[in-house]
């Protein structure tokens, strides 16, 4: 690759395109970056709203190699496992794995700034208030825009990223080529969130751990922030009889919470104008494929954006730029060669992890309220213990693993299989270590069958 080659764009500088800036940057690559938003470092930021996400030990992974986890540490609260409230105010703890492991809570817009500092610190260039509208792949050109203005510049370079988010413009332009698939579809919940502020300048709950009001077909939850606030979020229909849509007037939203979440009444003052601060936001799930055409490639949200519940979008994408930077290296940075493999080695597992996530939607709202359910976590918990290289439940695989989200997935099922084959071992009576050893004896024969069958 000669020095001419060197030059990169990036649209987006949100989370995957900042990081992925920064990794480029570090081994001398010319990056740029349009962003539509304005520079975080100048937002006030605490005049906004906080909102956070579960960091985990993918993105860690990835913060590590650029070496931030130690800067981003000190932003984190461990959360340790789920806080079920049930309707009388009761809680129940379950936690997410083995003792000492645990998920993040974090800042977006801090975590954002803090990438966004860095990058343009080892000279990364973001050029805010910039919108591309259309990716010309065959030429490697982006045109871009000033937020408000008409007329655009358009831009080349050896290598273009398409970081822009759940509604790319790069994948917007890739729509037009031929035998490009895509594929969008939207929960028919909608979001909202709402914030706990601190009370007598302390949480106002335990904030080691991801609090969750599940109800059925909706739930509410809060993960806490530095500041000892907690950022909550209602999922909920948009329609029906119990809807955002059915919560008409002032009346409607107190009873709404009077009769589903009384304990969170006395800790959000100003209750219904919380609720009517933010507009309801959709959950999407976007599937692409190809990632790439010529030397554009799409990564992050723009590729795979996906539903909330396992916690893993931003995780997710910063998997993807450790491993496309694997990739990059190990192939000389030949892009040619690299984007098309990344895109078709990676789609299987961003696949994957949007299944799951979708799944963990049913599993947070409803199942973690189920007693059969809780029963059988805790019973997989004790096969883990037992055997712990072997059995290993499917939330740890995602979370606190570095398997692929394929394998979680397949592995997942197989579990499934053998929890429900003999469900005369664990349901109605506590298993003995023999009959722990048998469920884990009858994982390893289904492993092995099917190693032999893909043999
Ligand atoms: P984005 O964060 O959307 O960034 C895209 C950037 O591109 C933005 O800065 C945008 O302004 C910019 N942009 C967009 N279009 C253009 C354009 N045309 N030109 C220039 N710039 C453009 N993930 C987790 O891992 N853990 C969680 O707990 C979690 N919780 C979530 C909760 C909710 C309610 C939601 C909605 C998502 C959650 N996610 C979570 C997912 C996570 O937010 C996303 O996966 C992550 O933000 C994706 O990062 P990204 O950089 O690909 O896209």
């Amino acid at each position: 690759m000669t020095d001419n080659e060197k030059d990169v764009i990036i649209l987006g500088g949100g989370l995957v395109g900042s990081l992925l800036a920064i990794y480029l940057a570090q081994e001398k690559f010319q990056v740029t970056v349009f962003e539509k938003r304005p520079d975080p470092r100048k937002e006030d930021l605490e005049a906004g709203r906080s909102i956070n996400l579960a960091l985990s030990r993918r993105g860690i992974k990835a913060l590590r190699d650029v070496g931030l986890e130690e800067i981003v540490k000190p932003e984190l609260i461990p959360m340790t496992g789920r806080i079920m409230h049930d309707k009388n105010g009761k809680t129940n703890y379950q936690p997410y794995g083995k003792k000492g492991q645990y998920i993040n809570s974090v800042s977006r817009n801090g975590l954002n700034t803090v990438l966004v500092k860095e990058a343009i610190k080892i000279g990364v260039d973001f050029i805010f208030e910039h919108v591309c509208d259309r990716v010309d792949s065959r030429k490697n050109e982006v045109s871009v825009r000033k937020v408000g203005e008409s007329e655009s510049t358009r831009h080349t370079a050896s290598l273009v990223i398409g970081a822009d988010g759940a509604f790319s413009a790069m994948r917007r332009s890739f729509q037009f080529i031929p035998r490009f698939d895509f594929r969008q579809s939207y929960l028919n919940h909608g979001y909202t969130e709402m914030s706990i502020p601190p009370k007598n300048g302390d949480f106002a709950m335990d904030p080691n751990g991801l609090h969750i009001w599940p109800r059925g077909n909706f739930m509410f939850i809060a993960l806490p922030n530095p500041d000892k606030s907690f950022t909550c979020t209602l999922f909920y229909p948009y329609e029906g009889e119990l809807s955002f849509e059915s919560l008409k007037d002032d009346k409607d939203i107190l009873k709404f919470f009077a009769d589903y979440f009384p304990d969170i009444i006395p800790l959000i003052p100003n209750l219904v104008d919380e609720f009517r601060l933010n507009p309801i936001a959709h959950l999407v799930t976007i599937n692409s494929f190809p990632w790439a055409f010529n030397r554009c490639m799409l990564i992050g949200d723009a590729s795979h954006a996906i539903v909330p519940f396992y916690g893993q979008g931003m995780n997710s994408g910063f998997e993807d730029c450790y491993l496309f930077m694997r990739l990059a290296k190990d192939l000389n940075y030949d892009w040619d060669e690299i984007l098309p493999r990344f895109s078709s080695e990676r789609k299987k597992d961003a696949d994957a992890i949007s299944r799951l996530a979708l799944k963990n939607f049913i599993e947070m709202r409803d199942k973690v309220a189920d007693k059969a359910f809780l029963k059988r976590k805790k019973v997989e918990a004790a096969i883990h213990e037992l055997f712990p290289n072997l059995w290993v439940p499917q939330y740890s695989m995602v979370t606190f693993s570095d398997h692929s989200y394929s394998d979680a997935d397949y592995i997942g099922k197989l579990q499934d299989q053998v929890m429900n084959e003999n469900k005369m071992l664990w349901e109605d009576r506590d298993p003995t270590p023999s009959d722990l050893a048998y469920l884990a004896e009858k994982f390893n024969d289904l492993m092995i069958t099917s190693l032999r069958d893909h043999l």
